[in-house]
């Protein structure tokens, strides 16, 4: 089988909330996705999407993925996309980094892998381990009151796991939000503050010990690796690594250092579904649960996200998130609903997805 043509679409996601805030005062109202489709001379075509959490988040934006794409495209006319190990190299060789533009073209080729072999891709990606995923949500920062109120609202949604937006520029309201949201939980509720990269040491060394009675998980508090580590070395509570686990060295390295108890597994962070399995199953390997999710998304990523989440084994996989729920656009159809604070993946073949093709308008870029 052979790529023969792919077709890139842009398309405007605005939340549901009207606007998602996180730390260092960054926020975003409409998401820029990018769904890319691949044509071979099969006449099978598989779908990927790629939607960065805007241009400060991660080293990726809306506007690199499709120059990225205008870039790798015409390198990749011609290659097998059912091996996907050789793609992969083969993307690696002809563009060096940039994991996100990868993501979409690589998530893709496992629509059409799954698609060939009539099978879904929880299957192809280890095995049907669960029935279903549990989701996190995640809270917007906002004041304490208002985002303990969120909770509310979200577990009566069915959620049980709720991630607290922090890292904002007063480590005192960061301890009010944590405590504030802290005494909306039930037994069996999971709470995470989640400060991505937005306290300094100090800061997030204050935090820390501000909420050591709290029984709550404490998520890359501050930009750098050594900095997290070493607030890691500093507190009891469970930790997670996010943003800085960027791939297999930086597993590694933390493994090697305990630095963390979880890692935040996002697909296009790595580069795809191929790295991300490969980071899973390392993961699995040496003990440590993960979050599977990207940076955001809609029904594309999200059906991706529940294939990768529900191959995982249970005590591995920590949360995932239906980012389709977060969006007012329906893109695809067949991708998992929540229901219960939980979603199911597709058992239909490949991502067991249809593009809604009049939600993705005229391609922005044709290449073959
Ligand atoms: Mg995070």
């Amino acid at each position: 089988m052979k790529i023969s043509k792919i077709l890139a679409f842009q398309v405007d996601l605005p939340l549901k909330e009207g606007r998602y805030s996180w730390s260092n005062g960054n926020f975003i109202d409409v998401f820029d996705s990018t769904v890319v489709a691949i044509e071979t001379d099969a006449g099978i075509t598989g779908y990927g999407e790629i939607c960065p959490l805007g241009p400060s988040y991660l080293p990726a934006y809306a506007a690199g993925v499709r120059a990225g794409l205008a870039q790798i495209g015409p390198h990749l006319l011609g290659q097998d996309p059912t091996c996907l190990g050789q793609l992969n190299r083969h993307m690696d060789s002809v563009l060096r980094g940039h994991p996100y533009v990868k993501s979409p073209i690589d998530m893709a080729c496992w629509d059409i892998l799954g698609k060939s072999a009539g099978m879904p891709l929880q299957v192809l990606l280890g095995g049907g381990a669960q029935e279903d995923v549990a989701l996190y949500r995640a809270i917007s920062q906002q004041s304490p009151t208002d985002m303990a109120e969120k909770v509310k609202t979200y577990r009566s949604e069915g959620y049980t796991k709720f991630q607290l937006k922090v890292g904002g520029d007063d480590a005192d309201e960061d301890i009010a939000r944590i405590r504030s949201c802290a005494a909306e939980l039930i037994a069996g509720d999971i709470l995470v503050a989640d400060a991505n990269t937005g306290w300094t040491m100090h800061e997030a060394a204050r935090v820390v010990i501000g909420v050591a009675d709290i029984d709550v998980y404490i998520e890359q508090p501050c930009a750098s690796y050594e900095e997290c580590l070493s607030i890691r070395r500093r507190t009891p509570l469970p930790f997670v690594l996010d943003e800085v686990i960027d791939g297999i060295p930086m597993l590694l390295r933390g493994l090697n250092d305990h630095a963390m108890d979880i890692i935040n597994l996002k697909i296009s962070k790595v580069g795809g579904l191929t790295k991300a399995r490969q980071i899973r199953d390392l993961c699995v390997t040496q003990g440590i649960a993960m979050t599977i999710e990207d940076s955001w998304g809609g029904d594309i990523v999200t059906s991706a996200i529940a294939h990768l989440a529900q191959s995982t084994p249970k005590e591995f996989l920590f949360s995932a998130t239906d980012f389709n729920s977060y969006v007012t656009t329906d893109i695809a159809t067949g991708s998992p609903r929540r229901i219960d604070g939980k979603m199911k993946a597709s058992d239909r073949p490949g991502l067991g997805i249809e593009p809604i093709m009049e939600a993705l308008g005229d391609p922005v870029l044709v290449i073959g």
